[in-house]
């Protein structure tokens, strides 16, 4: 269970997150949505260390996360998949997997080795041995967030994976998604402009305004609040 309280951060004179408090359980895809400049990003950024907040906590079960240097993240169980799909693409498919390993506690049970991710996502496995750069958009995705599972998390904090993607792509890669948490146990954290479709599949939806929490609700729960639809998701 991820727990954030009160957290707030800024960029010199811009508050970019003010007091944003909720919860997301383990086993869910809680949706963080709200219009450009809401401050999506930066609540991602702040988790997982890469902006220091000025106040607040976020503890990840007994682990507090605001505390922990960045280097130490991956081993505390978060993996953050920013936007833009970082792969290196002089390396095949096979290679950037394996430097996601490279982060994964050491002992302990393995949930997703090689061959669980190239399970869940088929197509990284039919082009182990394709250098990266030939990849399509969706594919890189795919190996973005197969390289974040090898490292093991707990959360997974996904920033706009359907960006620049054709909207069937974005319905594969989001159905994957919906599996994966029901199958792993996995949280997700799923930072989305595509406000429909990212309450297509998950449990919680928060929605953010100007930096602020405007509301935590079922995700179904959201999709059938008209008002709320209109003054903030755009559908
Ligand atoms: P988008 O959907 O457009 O990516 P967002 O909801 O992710 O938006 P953030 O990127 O978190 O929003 O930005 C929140 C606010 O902080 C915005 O006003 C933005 O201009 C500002 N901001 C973000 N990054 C920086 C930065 N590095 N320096 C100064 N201001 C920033």
């Amino acid at each position: 269970m991820l727990q954030v309280r009160d957290l707030s951060a800024s960029y010199g004179a811009v508050k970019a997150l003010d007091g944003v408090s909720f919860d997301a359980a383990d086993g869910q895809i809680t949706a963080v949505l709200g219009a450009n400049g809401a401050g999506k990003t930066t609540l991602l950024r702040t988790l997982s260390g890469l902006v220091r907040p000025t106040s607040g906590t976020a503890q990840l079960g007994s682990t507090d996360l605001l505390r922990t240097p960045v280097e130490e993240m991956t081993r505390t169980g978060l993996a953050h998949v920013p936007e833009g799909r970082g792969v290196i693409t002089e390396l095949t498919v096979e290679e950037n997997l394996r430097l996601g390993a490279l982060g994964a506690p050491t002992g302990g049970e393995r949930r997703f080795d090689l061959d669980r991710v190239t399970e869940l996502f088929p197509v990284l496995g039919q082009r182990r041995n394709q250098v990266a750069d030939t990849l399509s958009g969706g594919e890189r995705q795919m190996l973005v967030i197969g390289r974040a599972l090898l490292a093991e998390p707990r959360i997974l904090l996904l920033d706009e994976p359907s960006l620049g993607l054709a909207p069937r792509v974005v319905a594969q890669i989001f159905a994957l998604l919906r599996d994966l948490v029901s199958s792993t146990g996995l949280s997700v954290l799923l930072v989305e402009q595509n406000a429909r479709s990212a309450l297509g599949i998950a449990d919680v939806g928060i929605v953010l305004n100007l930096g602020r929490l405007v509301v935590q609700q079922a995700a179904d729960t959201l999709v059938d609040d008209e008002q709320l639809r209109h003054a903030y998701l755009g559908f």
